[in-house]
């Protein structure tokens, strides 16, 4: 049930110094020969099945991570050129790149750009150093300034900041003063992703948590720290476009956006998922394995009616602007209602779901208590 050719890629580069105290995406520190056999592989893994998509065009290419901007410049470089080679990109897609600001230099950045990368994101998570060294965050403050300042001078018009609230020992104040200083940037990033901490198991942090020792603000401070990122942003230019995304006008990352609207994706590298046509492919996690044959042919799980029913929704209402009620009805051959029509009337009538013009989004309070409304749309 496609409605068009695109395709939108995603390149996992799983390598960071040292891990994050609150980190549990699949990354881990490794030495130069083994970041180098990976690149091969990648290469290897790209080159093969890209023939697989010969009849796509592709609107966004996603190079994260893990900290992609550890390893060498020029093999992002090559890695780009394959890419290039391999598909057909189209003249107006947005190649975003993650990085870490302690792990960058005016003249990688340079590279990052001649190799087509128009995009950059940078994890900066706290203005304040010693929040950033509770994270376990492997750069300063001062470090993402010359880098943010080398990015803009070698060309990138287009930034994303990746920021974090509700940190240990955080006050209100300090994460004002965060929030402050990235919009004080000159000039101000064109996009911020604002997220609260969330401890997850299997981390540091969650060890320390169940100690009783990870000093979290109170609840009460989490709100109002989630609350003024909305209402600061919005006062400097920033539409809030999903529940932690906040971008300038036309800034949004397409890239994310084509995610929560069901576009083919097709992901490459350690652990990278892809969905292609309602059919989902999970991605190999084990290294060893991975070097060992990249071209391994993935699971392959068809997704039931029902399932897409309810991503169209989780993801969909995620977006500010939520779904539409005539895309629902096209791409499933049944109306919203006859699906979902009491789980809509409850939640409208409570006030968390708001029906409008062929739209069905969250209010304002329903974006507070999203998981929940959520939950309702489940089917199986
Ligand atoms: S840099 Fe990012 S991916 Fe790497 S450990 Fe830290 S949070 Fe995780």
């Amino acid at each position: 049930m496609t409605k068009n050719n695109n395709l939108e890629i995603y390149i996992h580069i799983p390598f960071c110094k040292r891990k994050c105290r609150y980190c549990d995406f699949l990354s881990f520190a490794c030495s130069e020969n083994v970041q180098k056999r990976y690149m091969d592989a990648l290469k290897k893994e790209i080159s093969a099945k890209s023939i697989k998509y010969e009849s796509y065009v592709v609107t966004s290419v996603f190079i994260g991570g893990g900290t992609p901007s550890i390893v060498d410049p020029f093999w992002i470089k090559e890695l780009m050129e394959l890419v290039f080679d391999k598909f057909t990109i189209s003249e107006t897609a947005e190649i975003t790149m993650e990085m870490n600001p302690g792990t960058v230099t005016k003249e990688s950045l340079g590279l990052y750009k001649d190799a087509g990368i128009n995009r950059l994101s940078m994890g900066l998570q706290s203005a304040n150093d010693r929040e950033l060294a509770l994270l376990g965050r492997i750069h300063s403050f001062q470090e993402f300034l010359s880098a943010y300042a080398s990015a803009r001078s070698v060309g990138f018009f287009n930034i994303n900041v990746d920021l974090m609230s509700a940190l240990p020992r955080q006050s209100v104040e300090s994460y004002m003063d965060t929030l402050d200083k990235v919009l004080n940037l000159s000039p101000p990033p064109e996009h911020i992703s604002a997220y609260s901490l969330i401890v997850e198991e299997g981390t540091p942090f969650y060890v320390a948590y169940e100690k009783g020792e990870l000093e979290l603000p109170s609840e009460e401070d989490e709100r109002l720290m989630y609350e003024k990122t909305e209402e600061i942003l919005k006062l400097h230019g920033y539409r809030r476009y999903e529940i932690s995304n906040y971008a300038k006008e036309g800034y949004e990352c397409r890239h994310n956006v084509g995610y929560w609207v069901r576009e083919n994706y097709a992901g490459f590298g350690l652990g990278a998922a892809s969905m292609i046509e309602n059919q989902r492919f999970s991605g190999e996690t084990d290294l060893k394995k991975y070097l060992e044959n990249p071209l391994a042919e993935r699971e392959a799980e068809v997704l039931s009616l029902e399932e897409q029913m309810e991503e169209f929704m989780f993801l969909g209402l995620r977006l500010i602007k939520g779904v539409e009620e005539a895309v629902f009805k096209e791409t499933f051959g049944k109306s919203i209602d006859d699906v979902y029509g009491e789980v809509l009337q409850k939640h409208c009538k409570e006030g968390l779901l708001i029906r409008e013009r062929g739209r069905v989004f969250l209010s304002t309070r329903g974006l507070d208590v999203s998981n929940y409304v959520m939950a309702d749309f489940i089917l199986s």
